[in-house]
């Protein structure tokens, strides 16, 4: 087939990645709209020509969820913006939400052959282009929904994982409910990104894209309290059931003063202020204590997204300190420069000793003390080492810990069937999602703590088809049992 692409390979290396236009960043620290403005079309095809359409794609073998790159970059090119992003579809029902928060850097741009020589393509932002054009044209297409098999699935949680199972399992058919303990479904995308990353309009869209397959979200139903998996199972006609509760359990120094007033965990200061909208306190009913000199603990996406949205709350300073150093944060490369530029202040290779309180247990100092990198440890990073003596003092009045997360243990403690390691992490069938009770799949954070949204997305999609194959064999029913595992990633 002949390409419509104009440029010859040459060229095509010659012309630079397209940058996204932002807000600048001593407008946006002032507000809570979206950052990164978006490719014009013109952009969009420039940089779709850059791709080299490869005989043999890699950039594919980086995406879990298995997304054709090849094809979708093909249509940009043919300027068919609306057919690219049906196409991203295919397998990928969140595709705007993808494009924003995926870490590409290390997934799909990570392989693209062009990387190799010159900046990779930008099949990131290209996503959320033809995402971000489809929408706005209005010409949003509904995935096709399979004959109704008559089974009906509980799908827990509503995050990435939960929404790519719904997606995967109304699509062949299955009656989807998604049980969601929340009063809004999305997950970390909602509670836990920022608006100015991921505005709400863009999750509320594609997850409209599924209640219009069919799926039926019912919200303030934490299972485990309001209903067990056992009674989804007997008493509700559930054939089987998909976990994708997520890891919303914060970690905690356990460092002295660690529960003076005015240090939170990450996940509830983020999520007053992106959920309960705190910052509009008090036209708003959650209020969220924001001082004059913000001190966030880690250098992850969390982290990034504290210090940004502390930023927003117009303190005086915001700290980040991290006992690594910037190569080993693990924050996407974006949010870090997003962070840098609009004026948070880093602090690497220092770790917090201590938090210090007035009379009234109010957080007034943070004690930090400076390390060095020594032998790599588990995680293949290179371990901290205290300095002796290293120890300084900074005044601060709000703290905020971004340490990572663990696994909640409610669906675990009321469905004592279900088998999790000595860390609480539901533990699998990596080919199937399986987990140890018959009948119950997991996929998400929930098996792996927390780890990246394409990740969670991808995993749920094999799940979600090992529950599929599952209920074909228990149910008989006369479908083609489907391949479960894409290659890892
Ligand atoms: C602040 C922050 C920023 C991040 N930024 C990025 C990023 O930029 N890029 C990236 O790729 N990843 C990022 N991540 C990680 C990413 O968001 C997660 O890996 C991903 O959301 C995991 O998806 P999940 O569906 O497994 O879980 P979650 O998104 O956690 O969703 C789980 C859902 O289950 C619900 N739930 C829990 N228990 C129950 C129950 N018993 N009954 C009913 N519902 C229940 C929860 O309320 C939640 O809605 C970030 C994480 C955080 C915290």
């Amino acid at each position: 087939m002949t390409s419509a692409n104009p440029l010859t390979p040459k060229e095509r290396m010659q012309v630079p990645r397209q940058q996204m236009p932002e807000q600048d960043a001593q407008d946006r620290v002032r507000n809570f709209t979206e950052v990164p403005l978006g490719l014009t079309p013109d952009m969009a095809m420039l940089e779709a020509r850059r791709c080299l359409e490869c005989r043999k794609p890699t950039c594919m073998s980086g995406c879990p969820v298995g997304v054709d790159i090849p094809a979708f970059l093909t249509l940009i090119v043919e300027g068919k913006f609306v057919e690219a992003a049906w196409k991203i579809k295919e397998t990928n029902i969140l595709p705007a939400i993808c494009g924003r928060v995926c870490p590409q850097d290390e997934q799909c741009e990570k392989l693209c052959l062009v990387g190799k020589k010159k900046h990779p393509i930008g099949i990131g932002m290209l996503e959320r282009f033809v995402a971000d054009y489809e929408r706005s044209t209005g010409e949003v297409r509904i995935p096709n929904v399979g004959e109704p098999t008559g089974c009906k699935v509980a799908v827990v949680g509503s995050g990435p994982a939960g929404l790519t199972a719904a997606f995967e399992l109304a699509k062949r058919g299955h009656t989807v409910t998604i049980f969601e303990a929340l009063h809004r479904p999305g997950g970390v995308l909602f509670y836990g990104i920022p608006r100015f990353r991921l505005p709400a309009e863009v999750i509320e869209a594609e997850i409209d894209v599924l209640k219009q397959m069919g799926v039926e979200i019912i919200l303030n139903a934490p299972v485990g309290k309001v209903v067990t998996i056992d009674e989804l199972l007997n008493e509700e006609g559930c054939d089987a059931i998909f976990v994708g509760t997520g890891a919303g359990l914060p970690w905690f120094t356990n460092l002295p003063g660690e529960n003076l007033n005015g240090i939170y965990s990450a996940n509830e200061y983020l999520t007053r202020i992106n959920l309960m909208r705190a910052d509009q306190f008090p036209n708003n009913a959650t209020p969220v204590y924001c001082g004059q000199r913000v001190a966030v603990i880690g250098a992850g996406n969390t982290a990034m997204d504290a210090a940004r949205v502390s930023l927003r709350m117009s303190p005086e300073e915001v700290h980040i300190f991290y006992r690594r150093t910037r190569n080993e944060a693990p924050a996407r490369t974006e949010e870090l420069e997003h962070a840098i530029q609009e004026g948070v202040q880093f602090h690497w290779l220092t770790a917090p000793t201590r938090f210090i309180g007035d009379d009234n247990y109010f957080v007034k100092q943070i004690e930090v003390q400076k390390m060095e990198l020594g032998e790599p440890d588990a995680s293949g990073r290179r371990r901290p080492v205290p300095i002796p003596g290293s120890e300084e003092v900074y005044d601060v009045d709000t703290v905020v810990l971004a340490l990572g997360f663990g696994v909640n243990p409610l669906i675990t403690d009321s469905t004592p069937e279900i088998e999790t390691n000595k860390w609480g992490v539901v533990q699998v069938n990596k080919e199937t999602g399986e987990t140890s009770k018959e009948g119950v799949f997991a996929a998400g954070d929930v098996i792996t703590g927390g780890a990246t949204v394409i990740l969670a997305m991808g995993q749920a999609r094999t799940a979600a088809l090992g529950l599929h194959n599952w209920l074909i064999e228990r149910k008989g029913l006369d479908m083609p049992v489907e391949a479960t595992a894409l290659e890892a990633v």
